[in-house]
């Protein structure tokens, strides 16, 4: 979305795309089911959904980023229908079909069947070939490169080609951090999973603020398989709750009736994915250690019709999700935390944007179904333009070799003898899972914080062996670098906010405080990071200013 805004409003502007994985298959985007959020009919309204956004975001949001958000999201849903050939589900007068999302006051998420994310990925992804952007497959970012005798500016990035081993410096007047965040460092996850919150850690590395990092998002209904299997985890879409979908216990209750009586399966994503998760360790799960989902009173038709992803995903799972309960958990899904952008996508580090789930700010304390893919195309489309404008007419300032050369080295220094990557991630997501997880207290985060140190100096020593060209043992020692280095980044911040909000729970704080409305910052000084409270700008709606306005359990369902 970047490179078509930065072609569309300067057509001479010189763009490299880097991708880990393959050009338009790989991220979380193309796995997008449920769909794009977007206000686009009366009675609904960018108001609506900008308040919806603040409530689901538990009132932390930066308000400007949530605006900017809400406000550009029917012009970008446009322009992906009419400049990118995206062609959205129906009704019957022709307009756009809108079904519902939990935590919203309308129906207003926009959607291609429940395979939104590929028809976005694949209709973008033709439109940069035809426009001839250059793109390197399989070339993950290693290190984001300071202007040489200015460590405030970033001249560029290293990247390293999986396939050859090659290392390439690009130097560039700016630079798109666009990695797709990603919490895989947890035990269950619903990432694509090449994501390896690299974009996070480079960008610390570098010197970027981050923010917000201790709200990861679980997603109530990841499906249960077997033990072990990476499969587990994926995702069941909200679609499915908002359609009328019932969450059961092993002993066959509707639990939500014990969290959210009012809203039900329909409440907010933070308190069903906990609620679920609560079920489970009070002894009310099954011996999997998972819960049901249950559409099977919706009819058959009715969920093949409206659920078919989903539906032949589970049959090839071996469940029947039109004809019974399914076997769920709740799956790390999402960062809300990242790099701090403002509403151009700059970072504090001059030349250097960030957008989508690398960024912060937006989502506040947790980020409503629907509006990520939204965050993604609104802030690429900016941080595209924003840095056509920028590009033009500034120099092309040279990057710091030094440290050009000191991340080559390291990246090479992981090859060799020595420990394999593979056991230090499955104690990290185990360790992610059970201490810095759905509820978190602070002995367990005070434990996590030590052992994720020692994780960090076992991945520094960590080696594979074998040649350079496609060794992927190699790439994950590089993987498992930084997903340490980002857990100490979730497990501080964390620490430190001494209440419940959104999605961060504190079992020895449960309550939401009325002084917690503050945004956790983080940055490095030296190989230490530093941390800093900053109180929530309420630059366009204070909470109890709030209009009382239709509540969030809408009662329209998807037909
Ligand atoms: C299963 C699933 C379902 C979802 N459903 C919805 C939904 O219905 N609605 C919604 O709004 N949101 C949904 N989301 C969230 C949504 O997918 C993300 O918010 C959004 O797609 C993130 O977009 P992105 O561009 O930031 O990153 P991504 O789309 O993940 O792209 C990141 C890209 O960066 C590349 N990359 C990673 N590391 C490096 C590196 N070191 N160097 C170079 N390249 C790198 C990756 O290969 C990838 O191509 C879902 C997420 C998942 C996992």
């Amino acid at each position: 979305m970047a490179a078509l805004a930065a072609r569309e409003i300067r057509p001479g502007v010189e763009i490299l795309l880097a991708v880990k994985g393959l050009f338009g298959k790989s991220g979380c985007t193309r796995m997008v089911q449920g769909g794009y959020n977007v206000a686009l009919t009366p009675p609904d309204s960018v108001e609506n959904h900008f308040l919806d956004t603040l409530r689901g975001g538990a009132w932390s949001n930066d308000q400007e980023l949530a605006w900017t958000l809400v406000s550009r999201a029917p012009e970008c849903v446009r322009r992906l229908e009419t400049v990118c050939g995206c062609f959205f589900d129906r009704n019957p007068d022709g307009t756009i079909h809108q079904k519902a999302f939990a935590g919203q006051s309308f129906d207003r998420t926009v959607h291609k069947g429940d395979l939104t994310g590929i028809e976005i990925t694949n209709r973008v992804s033709e439109q940069l070939m035809r426009r001839g952007v250059p793109c390197l497959e399989e070339h993950r970012a290693v290190a984001l490169l300071p202007a040489r005798g200015d460590p405030g500016r970033i001249a560029g990035a290293l990247l390293l080609d999986i396939r050859t081993s090659e290392f390439t410096a690009v130097n560039a007047k700016c630079t798109l951090l666009a990695t797709g965040g990603g919490p895989t460092l947890y035990k269950i996850s619903a990432c694509a999973q090449e994501l390896s919150t690299d974009g996070i850690a480079i960008a610390w590395e570098a010197g970027a603020e981050l923010c917000d990092m201790e709200m990861v998002q679980f997603h109530p209904t990841g499906v249960l398989t077997g033990e072990g299997l990476q499969i587990t985890g994926t995702l069941l879409e909200e679609g499915l709750r908002g359609a009328g979908g019932h969450l059961k216990n092993a002993l066959g209750e509707r639990y939500m009736a014990r969290y959210d009586p009012e809203r039900m399966e329909r409440s907010t994503r933070d308190v069903v994915a906990r609620a679920g998760y609560t079920e489970i360790l009070e002894g009310r799960g099954t011996p999997r250690r998972g819960v049901f989902i249950d559409v099977s009173h919706l009819g058959r038709d009715f969920v093949w019709r409206n659920f078919k992803g989903m539906a032949e995903r589970c049959r090839d799972l071996g469940y029947d999700l039109a004809g019974g309960p399914v076997e769920v958990t709740p799956t790390a899904h999402y960062m809300m935390g990242g790099v701090k952008i403002d509403t151009r996508c700059r970072t504090n580090l001059a030349g250097l944007f960030a957008a989508g789930e690398d960024s912060a700010g937006t989502h506040g304390a947790n980020r409503l179904g629907g509006n990520g893919v939204a965050n993604s195309t609104v802030f690429g489309e900016i941080a595209g333009e924003a840095m056509a404008e920028e590009a033009e007419g500034s120099p092309l300032l040279p990057f710091d070799p030094e440290t050009a050369r000191e991340a080559q080295a390291r990246a090479l220094g992981a090859l060799g003898r020595g420990e394999s990557p593979y056991p230090i991630r499955a104690a990290l997501k185990e360790l992610m899972w059970q201490k810095v997880g759905l509820r978190r207290n602070g002995p367990d985060l005070e434990d996590a914080l030590r052992a994720i140190g020692t994780l960090r100096e076992r991945a520094a020593g960590a080696r594979a062996e074998g040649g350079r060209a496609y060794n992927l043992a190699w790439q994950n020692v590089l993987d498992v670098r930084n997903q340490t280095a980002v857990a100490e980044l979730i497990a501080r911040p964390a620490i430190e906010r001494n209440e419940s909000r959104g999605s961060h729970h504190r079992d020895d704080f449960p309550q939401t405080r009325e002084d917690g409305l503050y945004n956790v910052f983080i940055r490095r000084a030296g190989e230490a990071s530093v941390l800093e409270r900053r109180p929530v700008r309420f630059t366009r709606l204070r909470p109890e200013d709030a209009p009382a306005g239709r509540p969030a359990s809408a009662e329209s369902f998807v037909d």
